[in-house]
């Protein structure tokens, strides 16, 4: 058989399909007389705009569509197939980008990409068919769904013999059964992983039998009736996920006019699911879809497999999909990639409450990025979302990036139900002490999720109030069937109201701008003092601590303490002087909290300089 997988527009144009890698492995394992090809919709897409715009509209633009507008539902309503909106050129959908304050410049460019849209439809249809499959595979997530949907009505409408799969995150559940129900064109969904189930399914295509027996899938039987499989409640074992194949990808790439636009990247897999959400699943997080469960790979194989595609692409830069690292990795991989002589620059998401030991783990074992899902700064949000760490963490974790040059992406969350406007008033007035250190992207109301705690259980505050509004410019479907192919939700809007968010982002704002030249630093002075050089903009002044006792309250504060435990230990350091006593350390502390050389979380405080750092590379956004 003949096997084309399909990756369409917004997957990322920088590194290759994952899922497609896989397959391509698996079946040329288990199937090794199967000809599998990869269909790059992605690229061809970036290609096809910056030849048809000539080069008005590069990968850059692509980039501001994909990683931007997944919550607003832009890059599907690109190619969206509603007839009803397409011929009333979707004034509707421009209505609500307006309503939602999406700026000017990318609604223009949303139009645009909109116009080109059927052209591409047409071309990518007629060069997938023009290989001749048997069966074409379209691995669908985040806004894959809507060029999906259109290129496979259209093969099908040009070659009705063709067989259509569609398989990925969108596919999970109820949304896999929906999308298959609502669009006759796809002839089977795979639902779940399908490390297992898509060569089986090939089997059964390939034989005409066998299709009931494939857990999760959706078909129809000999009497065009529609039958869904029941869909595995046991993840696939991680040994039995291959090393992906990436060979068409960087063939494409590298001959690509899009090459001088993006640095190409390897991704890999070392675990699935979350070790955290399998105990306490955060509120919010829908990312794991239907299976938590957490696996890992073997450390040993991970390495040679990274090296092996390290050597064959000629490529430094590897990402690591995983929702969370596993924290075994720190004593088996991370030491392993440290004694590794490939110069690596990896990416890591990570749990925020990491130990200052493990942030040096991460920088010797060459990553250079991490995404530690710090979410907020306050103790009492993050507790509400169940995250299971502290802001006075999360305020360490951001100090110790900023000593390593280990760079951070995190988003600041709000909207939780029970937040309170004071929770915020204290972070607000905090912001300008921070301007050394990472600062978020941004701030987000958070968004009801399809399989997050919020979403499965309304006691907990959010109010479903059906499938998030973009979804009814994408499809022409019933409320109901929106509801169970989204992926995004409405909801009753709780916590903060929007003039609070507002303050937040403008200080936000603030703290991005002044980043880049903001440093905030101490070095030891003799006789015990400590000298703190205050850098951040707009304010640049110096300070000294001379009582050499509260020099070393102003150290011991670097772990986050209490004022009683940090009396404790001075005490225990120093004697009963009045330095060490509580009520001298509490006044003490708020001087400095107000000078903006110390953070408050409650009743914890936690010093906010750094230390002196010559090699300081400030990347931003
Ligand atoms: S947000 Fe991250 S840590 Fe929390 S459950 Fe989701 S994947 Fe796990």
């Amino acid at each position: 058989m003949k096997i084309s997988l399909v990756n369409m527009p917004w997957q990322a144009l920088d590194y290759p399909s994952l899922a497609c890698g896989i397959l391509q492995t698996v079946i040329s394992k288990l199937r090794p007389n199967d000809e599998v090809l990869e269909y790059h919709g992605n690229i061809k897409w970036a290609e096809y705009l910056l030849e048809i715009t000539s080069g008005d509209i590069t990968p850059i633009e692509y980039n501001i569509i994909s990683d931007n507008t997944f919550y607003y539902g832009a890059g599907d309503w690109v190619f969206g197939i509603a007839e009803k909106d397409r011929t009333s050129c979707g004034k509707d959908y421009i209505g609500y980008l307006t309503d939602i304050g999406v700026s000017n410049d990318i609604i223009r460019l949303v139009i645009n990409l909109r116009k080109l849209s059927n052209e591409f439809v047409e071309r990518s249809s007629r060069e997938i068919l023009s290989t001749k499959p048997d069966v074409v595979g379209f691995s669908t997530t985040f806004m894959q769904n809507a060029a999906s949907l259109q290129v496979a009505k259209r093969i099908k409408e040009i070659s009705s013999g063709t067989t259509i799969v569609f398989g990925g995150g969108n596919c999970d559940d109820q949304q896999g059964l929906a999308l298959h129900r609502n669009f006759p064109f796809i002839d089977f969904v795979v639902r779940g992983e399908g490390e297992e189930t898509f060569p089986q399914l090939l089997d059964a295509i390939e034989s005409g039998n066998g299709f009931e027996q494939i857990m999760g899938l959706c078909w129809r039987n000999r009497e065009k009736q529609i039958v869904h499989n029941e869909q595995s409640k046991h993840p696939v074992p991680i040994w039995k996920v291959p090393e992906p194949i990436y060979d068409s990808y960087f063939e494409m790439i590298n001959q690509s006019p899009i090459r001088g636009y993006i640095e190409p990247k390897l991704t890999f897999e070392g675990a699935r699911g979350c070790w955290w959400g399998e105990k306490s699943q955060c509120t919010f997080c829908g990312l794991n879809g239907s299976s938590m469960a957490f696996r890992s790979k073997d450390p040993e194989l991970l390495v040679s497999t990274i090296e092996s595609a390290v050597k064959k692409y000629q490529t430094l830069d590897v990402i690591m999909v995983d929702n969370i690292i596993d924290t075994k990795f720190f004593s088996t991989l991370l030491p392993k990639l440290r004694d590794d002589d490939w110069d690596l620059r990896m990416h890591y998401e990570v749990k925020s409450n990491l130990s200052e030991e493990q942030v040096s783990m991460l920088k010797d074992a060459k990553v250079f990025h991490i995404q530690p899902g710090i979410e907020s700064l306050n103790t009492r949000v993050l507790k509400l979302m169940k995250k299971g760490v502290t802001g006075t963490q999360n305020i360490k974790l951001l100090r110790w990036c900023e000593e390593s040059n280990l760079d951070v992406s995190w988003n600041y969350l709000y909207g939780f139900p029970g937040e309170e406007q004071t929770d915020y008033d204290d972070i607000i007035s905090q912001i300008s002490s921070l301007h050394h250190l990472h600062p978020p992207a941004g701030a987000t109301r958070i968004a009801l999720e399809r399989f997050s705690p919020y979403f499965e259980d309304s006691s907990l505050g959010l109010t479903n109030l059906g499938a998030a509004k973009f979804y009814r410019y994408l499809y022409e479907l019933s409320d109901n069937e929106l509801a169970e192919m989204a992926y995004l939700f409405d909801a009753t809007r709780q916590g903060i109201d929007e003039q609070v968010a507002l303050r937040l982002k403008r200080e936000l704002e603030k703290w991005i701008k002044n980043y880049p030249t903001s440093t905030l630093e101490y070095f030891a002075l003799p006789g015990g003092q400590l000298l703190i050089e205050d850098r951040r903009m707009p304010n640049q002044k110096e300070y000294i601590i001379e009582n050499p006792i509260l020099a070393r309250a102003y150290i011991e504060l670097f772990n986050g303490l209490t004022i009683s435990s940090l009396s404790k230990k001075l005490i225990s350091q120093f004697g009963h002087q009045e330095a060490c006593l509580e009520d001298f350390l509490s006044s003490w502390i708020n001087s400095q909290v107000n000078l903006g050389l110390v953070f408050r979380d409650r009743e914890r405080f936690t010093s906010l300089a750094t230390k002196p750092n010559a090699q300081r590379i400030r990347i931003v956004g």
